[in-house]
């Protein structure tokens, strides 16, 4: 009798698992992927994220690119707003081009559903729930779930994110692999009444910043607020109505679009807010279960490059399995020393990107657009050298050297 193909249980479907699902049923496992949200809400939801780099070449190896491409934000210009003073413009394909040859910017929910699409039809897909419960048997992996019948797996993969529920079931509560980094954010998804095209705006005032930002080819647009905070606030996350009370707070006194941004973000119904936090772990696979993505070495939303980094550890996971046949544990072992060194370097920017993100000072707040926009105006080769000189999610990338999926 041929053999069954090995089962596999991917726990998330916005970019590590479609990825990790795209490349092991390449390889010939049955894939079925869960997800907590239902699919019209992982198309939708969201915020801007960047590919770059090797994570270009996953996209490209997997035929989405041009998709990828097509759907990219087009946001072209940075617009930073001072209260009665000038504003500075910042054009960002020039501050890219100093940073990765190869980029592209896309709301994660059109990424996702791109990455959806192209698995559909041979990955099993189950919206709306979660895992319940993992437990290790000596020949599977025994789950059950909020609302699916229990299964077993021959191997389950965490790619549900920095508060992910297979890292919590299997290697113990977040507390103890989560480390703050100082800051706040919260997004939401609000009209776009300033008929906004291609361009950003920002707010900074010292230890904070609020923007806005126009959703391509819809007529929405996401706000955004990122703040200073030396100390985690004793906040619960479920309770949206007190962290929009908290940004009322702290930019209630803020000039320009600040108010109406606010007023926009209390009436919105999709609405994100979390610590800015990484996730440290020295390994990341138990047994049979591994964790790709956010949910292993998530190195800090909106400061690491964490798309392209889960895009690159799920490629990279699939290959070692492929590579490792039925011995699993040895696949596992090769996909996390592969990723170990990208996923330290990943971690090492967060801090200094948080510098630039969310000025301390009135003189930060007025010196550093005017740096950013110096730096975009010089040549690309001397920005490029003056780039290096920084930590930067595209230079902490420059390490990942992949073999395409035709050069194996
Ligand atoms: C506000 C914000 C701004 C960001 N900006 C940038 C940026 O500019 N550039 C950049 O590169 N990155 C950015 N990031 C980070 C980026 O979003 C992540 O690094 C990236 O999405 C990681 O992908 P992932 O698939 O590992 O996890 P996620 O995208 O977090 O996906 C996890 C998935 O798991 C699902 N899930 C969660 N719990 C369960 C469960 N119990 N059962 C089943 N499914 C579950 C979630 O619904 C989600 O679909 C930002 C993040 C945030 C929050």
């Amino acid at each position: 009798m041929p053999r069954q193909p090995p089962r596999v249980l991917i726990s998330g479907a916005s970019v590590a698992g479609p990825t990790a699902a795209y490349w092991l049923s390449r390889h010939g496992y049955a894939v079925t992927v869960v997800e907590r949200m239902p699919l019209d809400r992982v198309r939708t939801s969201g915020h801007a994220v960047d590919l770059f780099g090797p994570a270009v070449d996953v996209a490209d190896w997997m035929g989405v690119l041009p998709a990828v491409t097509d759907r990219r934000t087009r946001t072209e210009t940075l617009s930073f707003q001072r209260d009665g003073g000038r504003g500075v413009d910042v054009q960002l394909h020039d501050m890219v081009a100093g940073i990765s040859g190869k980029h592209v910017e896309i709301m994660r929910g059109e990424l996702a559903s791109i990455l959806y699409e192209a698995t559909r039809s041979d990955v099993e897909y189950v919206f709306e729930d979660s895992i319940q419960s993992i437990r290790e048997q000596p020949d599977a992996v025994a789950v059950t779930f909020e609302r699916a019948p229990a299964d077993r797996f021959d191997l389950v993969i965490g790619a549900d994110g920095l508060h992910s529920v297979v890292r919590h079931a299997v290697f113990g509560p977040e507390d103890q692999f989560r480390r703050f980094l100082g800051g706040y954010l919260a997004f939401a998804a609000i009209p776009n009444y300033l008929d906004l095209r291609g361009r950003m705006v920002v707010w900074n005032a010292p230890g904070r910043a609020a923007l806005i930002y126009p959703v391509h080819g819809t007529t929405a647009a996401r706000a955004g607020f990122l703040f200073r905070r030396s100390e985690e606030l004793p906040l619960d996350h479920r309770d949206a109505d007190g962290q929009k009370r908290l940004l009322r707070h702290l930019y209630g006194r803020d000039g320009g679009e600040v108010p109406r941004l606010l007023a926009e973000t209390d009436a919105a119904d999709d609405f994100y807010f979390d610590s800015i936090s990484q996730i440290v772990m020295d390994r990341w696979t138990r047994g049979r279960v591994t964790l790709v993505g956010d949910a292993g070495y998530s190195p800090g939303p909106a400061v690491g490059g964490g798309t392209s980094i889960a895009m690159i550890g799920a490629y990279v996971l699939a290959q070692e399995l492929a590579r490792a046949g039925r011995e699993y544990q040895a696949g596992l072992r090769a996909y996390e020393d592969h990723m170990h060194d990208v996923a330290t370097r990943a971690r090492g920017i967060g801090p200094s990107i948080m510098s630039t993100l969310i000025p301390r000072t009135r003189l930060q707040v007025r010196l550093i657009p005017e740096l950013i926009r110096l730096v975009t105006r010089l040549p690309p080769s001397v920005q490029r050298r003056v780039v290096q000189m920084q930590a930067t999610p595209a230079r902490a990338l420059e390490s990942v050297h992949l073999i395409g999926p035709g050069a194996e």
